[in-house]
């Protein structure tokens, strides 16, 4: 009997600039579980509350997970067997289905103005009825056939859900266990608005179930969602997919990842020089551990032991801090022309900052123990493009000393890193002069900073005659 093929999927919905980095989490185990399992990967762009809509994010999600290559196998832009992948364009389908369920009783035509629904959840919280929920006046007021004549008459109206009294609803979540819901509790949902769009709850089932996907892999504020949803499953007597409901990801402080103290957005990390495979590494580590306990390892190493019933359902912590030593122990363990091609073509985005190949080949092996992204490069390295501007120490009470290291450098012969070190070391000494303070100054005077690379290898890189003429500005 042939394996049934594993179908995961994210469903972003575009109302918002960008992918946040809970969603990369979220697409990043999608991936990863599809891919272990030799399955495909499908992305859905869940676009049905026009309200909430932003033209263009939808472009900008496709490509923020391909700029951390994560390729989907099918999708918006890429096709596939089950398409269209834009809810927007399935309208017929959800519309046929929400009227499936009101001719078999699961599911009910509702006329209500929003005054008439509004002025019912204020009474009813006077009342402290907890929690507020329709009171099924359509359905009690007429019956299937009155109800669908004075739809097709024209009189605007919703279609809800009709969700059983005194059931328990449950299901199995893969990481958490079995997961139970009163159904008493549960309102019944609106799943076909008025103007004909449908609810989350109706679209992402008709398309999960039409998509084949048999795991639906999302974050954990959608645990509340899934007893509907397999209310849903129920009354079309469809199979239920697996489902696994991912940590949320938190700040160090332990409250949930937000803009405020943490940035989120995806690009963001791209901008600031993280490398995506560093990034997705260290989400990996977002409540999954390896079995070896490595903190280290590639996409398809993750992918060969991943395993779902690893992950950990307690917020995993989310630290810059850890993500930027990480992010350095990738740059350290890169190439050394490796590194230099990245660095080029990071700051291929910054006008001002066009940085020559040969020039930037030289200093990688002076920078690449200390910088942790690709911004630190011009952090520690601007001094080599541009002549300092300001200079973070006062070295007008050092001019006589500078002068002295003009000359000595001047008459050096050789311009090697060595023999700067020993001509400047033996001229400190003279002066009796800690090393320590000497080389600040000699450094300054050539950067302008105080932090940079190993100084001595820095002057051979910019070579004597800029050197010098550094040293003759400053005196
Ligand atoms: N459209 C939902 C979202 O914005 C999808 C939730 C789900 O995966 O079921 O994340």
């Amino acid at each position: 009997m042939s394996k049934v093929q594993v179908r995961t999927r994210i469903a972003p919905s575009p109302t918002g600039q960008e992918m946040h980095i809970g969603n990369l989490y979220t697409a990043l185990i999608n991936f990863v579980w599809a891919k272990k399992n030799k399955g495909r990967f499908i992305v859905r762009i869940e676009d049905t509350d026009r309200t909430r809509y932003v033209p263009g994010s939808e472009q900008r999600l496709l490509q923020n997970l391909k700029d951390f290559g994560l390729f989907y196998d099918e999708g918006p832009d890429v096709g596939g067997e089950f398409g269209p992948y834009v809810q927007s364009q399935r309208l017929s389908l959800y519309k046929k289905y929400a009227f499936e369920l009101v001719e078999q009783d699961f599911a009910y035509l509702c006329f209500c103005s929003q005054q008439r629904l509004s002025e019912l959840r204020q009474k009813q919280q006077e009342q402290k009825i907890m929690p507020p929920k329709y009171d099924r006046f359509c359905l009690k007021t007429y019956s299937k056939q009155q109800a669908l004549e004075l739809y097709k008459s024209g009189k605007p109206a919703v279609v809800r859900l009709k969700v059983p009294e005194d059931q328990v609803i449950d299901f199995v979540d893969e990481i958490r266990g079995k997961i139970s819901f009163d159904s008493n509790l549960i309102d019944d949902q609106v799943l076909l608005k008025s103007d004909g769009y449908p609810t989350y709850h109706l679209a992402v089932v008709v398309d999960d179930y039409l998509m084949k996907i048999n795991y639906v892999i999302r974050a954990e504020e959608w645990i509340s969602s899934t007893p509907k949803q397999i209310l849903l499953y129920r009354a079309f007597n469809w199979p239920v997919p697996k489902f696994v409901h991912l940590p949320v990801l938190r700040n160090p402080d332990r409250s949930k990842l937000s803009k405020r103290k943490n940035p989120v957005w995806v690009s963001w990390y791209l901008q600031e020089g993280f490398l995506p495979e560093a990034v997705l590494n260290y989400l990996s580590l977002m409540g999954f551990s390896h079995p070896e306990g490595k903190e280290i390892f590639s996409l398809k190493e993750l992918i060969k032991v991943f395993d779902i019933k690893r992950i950990n359902p307690v917020g995993p912590v989310f630290d810059l801090v850890k993500l930027e030593w990480l992010n350095g122990e990738y740059i350290r363990s890169m190439p050394d022309s490796v590194l230099k091609d990245k660095i080029i073509l990071y700051y291929k985005n910054f006008k001002d900052k066009q940085l020559d190949q040969s020039l930037v080949a030289k200093t990688i092996p002076l920078i690449k123990e200390r910088i942790k992204k690709l911004s630190d490069y011009w952090f520690y390295c601007s001094f080599f493009w541009q002549r300092p501007d300001n200079y973070q120490l006062d070295l007008k009470s050092y001019k006589d000393l500078i002068l002295k290291m003009l000359s000595r450098l001047t008459d050096l012969s050789e311009w090697t890193a060595d023999n700067i070190g020993n001509e400047m070391t033996n001229l400190a000494k003279q002066e009796g002069l800690s090393i320590g303070k000497f080389f600040m100054i000699l450094r300054v005077a050539i950067t302008g900073q105080k932090i940079t690379p190993p100084l001595n290898e820095s002057m051979e890189i910019l070579g004597k005659d800029e050197c010098l003429e550094r040293l003759r500005l400053v005196v």
